[in-house]
């Protein structure tokens, strides 16, 4: 019976890591102390695996911070800004990459495939010395060992290490980061031959790379790579572990005839096509770990459906060389149902956190030689059964209305240019309008009010107050400043996505279901379980208050429906764009209602919306189809008159750009100042972009204030590119997280180098 967990989420069922890393770094606490936490995590996961029954369990899937840059501490492949000498990495340049001290900045941070987690991206270059500097994945192994627990310790392969790095700066742009393969494979053979001495019987290589659309010289690599390594690699067992999607065919060919390699592990939940592959041709001999326990979804597994796919796996590979496991590492689910209060025992019967995932995929694996657990079966069949028919997940009209969106089209009868014009009649705005993207600083005190108010310790009347007066001052700060279309600076919400998904029915929220982001900041998406409605109006009384204390226009704040999707654990028993027209329809209800309530500005972020773009080529136009579209469906009801914004943070969208001119908005404000060349460059290269446009001119990210003359400059280069008329002044992003003594000086450098450039037009 054989049971395996490709990762495990470490910060522990109530983010204990997180609250010992912040601690560390803020010197409340020692580093022994971190680390006694750290180790207590670590043991807990082991135990926990152990007692479940599982039979590989990983070590080295714990990291302080990210995994690749505990690749990158292994490797010795420290950038010389941080001024390390050699020896073993220790906190100081580990945490100096991933946070930046206070003479050096961070490493950058990207997302981790189409993940929301982000690692530290390598910066390789030719001159690299590579050294082996952090003994950590063997220490770990031994530190489980002790403990009486056999693990098989994780690794990120030396392929995909390679290519998620970046060239460094000042690098040409033509060195290969392959070339370093054969620099960094000696320090490979090291850590394995120390594992082996260890006691290692298995090692697992995350080459989840594979699963991209790699080119043959590529796929070339992993070959060289592991024939480099496969003397090394004799005596152990090796796991090659890919998820995230199927492994394409040219790829799956180049991956199952790797030297030196005895078992391959597949994500057989969103890898549609990976059960054909193995069908198609599996090694034989070979050991297949298939992932059929959903890493990245907070759903209790149909275990009558995977066993029977496990059966006919079996079949193909035999017995004694199928292993059960999960799709990709758990790391991208929450902890522990256990510590759920308060979800109610139907919804919680119908899902699975990474410490029940755990316990599925030992059931499986007992079921598959015989020992099913007729109790635990039995009542996973009910809790599938009974969120089949659950009137809490069908609604019948508006899986009706959504499914007549299909297939037709939704768009504003009339163009843009005479939208804008008619726009243009009504509000009167100066040119370079300015504005900003939504929050204003949320204070301590706006965070209490808002706690207490849920907890029920503040009247509603009391609360409206404080909001209200929240909002008054606002509005006061932006006249002062004078800006021209103004926000209420959602005091009410907490989060854009949470403060909808509270709203609308089909949505569920978790106390501790927090899942990490990056370094130790976790994230607690709401659960969608149900069909989308919208029961009553949910900005409507908040914008309309605010536009009554102005004469300026006052924008109506709503979060878009690929954003919310994209923010939230999803449903798995339809597809992802079905939901996502449900929430366009329920946003669209309230556009409408904000159109009604005399607000003429309506912004609907889509601050997600460029990162769910699929890993695969092939997948991308299906998805901005759906989502372009579901975007339109929100605001194709209003009229000329009604100035629609949208707001984008992720600016990294050139390959996008028609995606974006598609989704017809009148205004779109985005995410810039940090890569300026890179959007401009689109419409330097003659994109015709005719609707409005506010590129940030500063970062929001940064507590620094920029000053007029730098700003100036900034709107100077955007319009050597983009017509007069079009553009718009505004920040990055919205400005919740900064304090208002950054924000008030900022706005108003702003505002004056905006003035200042309309006189010089
Ligand atoms: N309107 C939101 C705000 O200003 C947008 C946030 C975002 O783009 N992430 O906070
Ligand atoms: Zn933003």
């Amino acid at each position: 019976m054989a049971s395996h967990i490709v990762g495990y989420p470490r910060m522990g069922p109530k983010r204990e890591l997180k609250f010992a890393l912040e601690s560390f770094w803020d010197g409340k606490s020692t580093a022994e102390d971190l680390k006694k936490v750290a180790a207590d995590l670590r043991s807990s996961i082991w135990k926990q695996m152990a007692d479940a029954g599982i039979k590989y369990i990983p070590s080295n899937t714990f990291a302080y911070y990210d995994q690749v840059l505990d690749t990158t501490a292994m490797l010795g492949a420290v950038p010389s800004r941080y001024g390390w000498n050699g020896g073993e990495i220790g906190f100081d340049t580990y945490f100096s990459m991933a946070r930046g001290n206070a003479s050096v900045p961070a490493m950058e941070m990207t997302k981790w495939f189409d993940t929301n987690y982000h690692f530290i991206v390598p910066e390789l270059g030719p001159d690299v010395n590579f050294s082996y500097a952090s003994h950590k994945a063997v220490d770990e192994y031994k530190e489980a060992k002790a403990l009486g627990v056999d693990t098989v310790p994780v690794l990120v392969g030396p392929v995909s290490y390679l290519l998620l790095s970046k060239p460094a700066k000042g690098v040409e742009k033509s060195f290969s980061l392959l070339s370093l393969l054969e620099k960094i494979l000696p320090i490979y053979k090291e850590v394995v031959t120390e594992l082996k001495a260890a006691g290692a019987s298995w090692i697992q290589f995350d080459e989840p790379t594979l699963v991209k659309d790699l080119d043959s010289h590529q796929l070339h690599a992993f070959t060289s790579a592991y024939s480099e390594l496969e003397s090394s690699l004799s005596g152990v067992n090796v796991l090659i572990e890919t998820y995230f999607a199927d492994v394409p065919a040219k790829a799956f060919k180049t991956l199952t005839s790797l030297k030196g390699v005895t078992g391959f592990g597949f994500d057989l939940i969103r890898g549609t096509k990976t059960l054909d592959l193995i069908k198609g041709g599996f090694p034989s001999g070979k050991y297949l770990f298939a992932g059929v326990v959903d890493g990245r979804n907070i759903w209790a597994n149909d275990l009558a459906g995977s066993l029977s796919i496990l059966q006919s796996l079996e079949a193909i590979v035999g017995k004694d060389k199928l292993v059960v496991s999960t799709s990709c590492s758990l790391l991208h689910t929450a902890v522990d149902l256990v510590n759920e209060t308060k979800l109610d025992k139907e919804l919680k019967s119908w899902l699975a956190f990474a410490a029940q995932k755990v316990v599925e995929v030992n059931a499986l694996a007992k079921a598959l030689v015989g020992h099913q657990d007729e109790a635990f079966f039995s009542a996973n069949a009910a809790a599938q059964a009974s969120r089949k028919s659950s009137p809490r997940v069908t609604n019948e009209a508006v899986q009706k209305a959504a499914a007549a969106l299909k297939g037709s089209d939704h768009r504003r009868a009339t163009n843009v240019s005479a939208r804008l014009d008619a726009q243009q009649k009504k509000l009167n705005l100066p040119v370079l309008p300015t504005t900003t993207i939504g929050s204003f600083p949320q204070t301590m005190e706006l965070r209490r009010v808002r706690r207490e108010y849920k907890a029920k310790k503040v009247s509603e009347e009391n609360y409206i107050n404080s909001i209200k007066e929240e909002i008054k001052k606002v509005v006061k700060l932006q006249e002062e400043l004078d800006i021209d279309v103004l926000v209420h600076g959602e005091p009410e919400r907490n989060d854009m996505v949470e403060y909808f998904g509270e709203q609308l029915s089909g949505f569920a929220f978790t106390v501790n279901g927090w899942v990490q982001s990056y370094g130790s900041r976790c994230v607690k998406p709401p659960i969608i379980y149900g069909d989308v409605s919208r029961p009553k109006p949910m900005t409507v009384f908040w914008s309309s208050m605010a536009q009554s204390m102005t004469a300026r226009p006052m924008k109506g704040m709503l979060t878009g429906p690929v954003t919310i999707l994209n923010w939230s654990f999803v449903r798995n028993d339809q597809p992802r764009f079905e939901t996502c027209y449900q929430i366009a329809l329920a946003i669209k209800d309230e556009v409408e209602d904000l159109e009604k309530a005399g607000i003429n500005v309506i912004q609907i972020d889509e601050a997600a919306l460029r990162e769910g773009l699929p890993l695969r080529k092939s997948e991308e136009a299906f998805y901005l189809e759906w989502a372009v579209h579901s975007f339109r469906i929100t605001n194709c009801g209003v009229q000329d008159t009604t100035q629609v914004h949208t707001h984008m943070c992720y600016s990294n969208f050139n390959d996008i750009i028609h995606s974006i001119i598609d989704m017809d908005a009148d205004v779109i404000t985005i995410e810039n100042s940090r890569s300026d060349e890179k959007l401009l460059s689109v419409f330097r290269e003659g994109v015709k972009y005719g609707a409005g446009i506010g590129p940030g001119v500063y970062d929001i990210h940064s507590p620094r204030i920029p000053s007029t003359d730098e700003i100036a400059d900034r709107i100077n280069k955007m319009l050597q590119v983009l017509e007069t008329n079009i553009l718009w002044v505004n920040p990055d992003c919205g400005l919740k997280t900064r304090k208002y003594t950054e924000v008030k000086p900022a706005l108003l450098n702003m505002v004056a180098a905006a003035k200042l450039i309309r006189t010089q037009l």
